[in-house]
């Protein structure tokens, strides 16, 4: 049985145009798109940043898919954008990782957006992703203790290094477990006995046989900027980029070789992303026109398409598939 799932950044729109997220159109259509995903038979997990709940008129969208049930809200950390400020950082011009920030910045950023989100759901959030990928061993254990089951920022085969923040690069998960797993409270990128869950997204090199090269090199120089830039590229070059499993970016042909992938492991988990904005014309600065929109569209068809002649397969969002794996004993 493939489960799988689709994770969504619930965010301003064109971020990568105006990071200071200032308006929500693309929120607008997520009831149309929440429409489209019950009509493949796809239950997807809205990961809700701040600014969004902060805003009136999305945070009562935000609302009606909480009420519509086919769905789940989680929570998604902008650092620069989430209350309490802390002008050192927020205020740079750039866009800090959380874990740049010091911990007790970070915690209470943590707890306003989770407080906050309960406010507007009536229950609390129980699945995140960190903004910008950004996760390490406190942030982990501060999701724990706020009541989160599970996590879905780890980008397994993935460094974010060359990626700045404020002053660093995002984190190192080349090494990562590229299936479920419990993280280890003292590293999150290594299988421990934590309670909250990993759900990693479901980057993938092209061939099975080129993991284990890219984790070596990764582990080696997956954290050195420079390093990595070279042999990052070098590694893309001579055995295939990692593909990103966000339909928005990729084409068909790369989300089926990740599908196709994903059926030969144990478990088999599908976990697609994508952010909000990506979902409408001019939401991103590649889906300009409204055939971008429509294609990206078409190319969740097509993986649906594909998982339905191959395999049997079952939608679940973050938090159905780790109450899942906590009552079967997963851990
Ligand atoms: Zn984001």
């Amino acid at each position: 049985m493939v489960h799988v799932i689709l994770s969504i950044d619930t965010e301003g729109d064109n971020l990568w145009a105006d990071q200071r997220g200032r308006s929500f159109d693309n929120i607008e259509a997520l009831g149309e798109f929440q429409t489209f995903c019950e009509g493949l038979g796809l239950r997807p997990t809205y990961l809700v940043a701040h600014e969004v709940i902060a805003d009136e008129k999305a945070r009562d969208t935000i609302l009606r898919l909480e009420k519509n049930g086919n769905c789940e809200i989680g929570s998604h950390l902008h650092a620069w954008l989430t209350p309490p400020p802390y002008a050192p950082l927020d205020e740079l011009g750039t866009y800090p990782f959380l874990h740049e920030y010091p911990q007790e910045m970070r915690a209470a950023k943590l707890e306003r957006l989770t407080e906050d989100l309960e406010d507007v759901l009536g229950r609390r959030p129980t699945s995140y992703r960190g903004g910008r990928w950004s996760i390490e061993a406190f942030t982990m254990g501060r999701l724990e203790s706020l009541g989160y089951a599970v996590d879905t920022t780890v980008t397994p085969f993935v460094s974010w290094i060359r990626t700045l923040g404020a002053a660093e690069g995002g984190p190192n998960c080349t090494t990562a477990p590229h299936t479920p797993y419990y993280p280890h409270s003292a590293d999150p990128m290594r299988p421990g006995a934590m309670r909250i869950l990993e759900v990693p997204t479901s980057h993938r090199p092209p061939l099975r046989a080129t993991d284990g090269l890219y984790r070596w090199a990764g582990s080696a120089l997956g954290g050195h900027r420079w390093a990595w830039s070279v042999v990052g590229r070098g590694l893309g070059v001579l055995i295939g980029k990692v593909i990103s499993p966000n339909p928005a970016v990729t084409p068909t042909e790369g989300l089926l070789r990740v599908a196709g992938r994903i059926l030969q492991e144990e478990p088999a988990v599908l976990n697609l992303c994508i952010h909000s904005s990506e979902l409408v014309a001019g939401g991103a600065p590649w889906i300009r026109e409204a055939s971008d929109a429509k294609a990206v569209r078409q190319r969740f068809r097509d993986v649906v398409g594909f998982l339905s002649s191959r395999c049997e397969w079952r939608a679940l969002t973050l938090s159905e598939y780790a109450r899942e794996q906590g009552t079967s004993g997963g851990r």
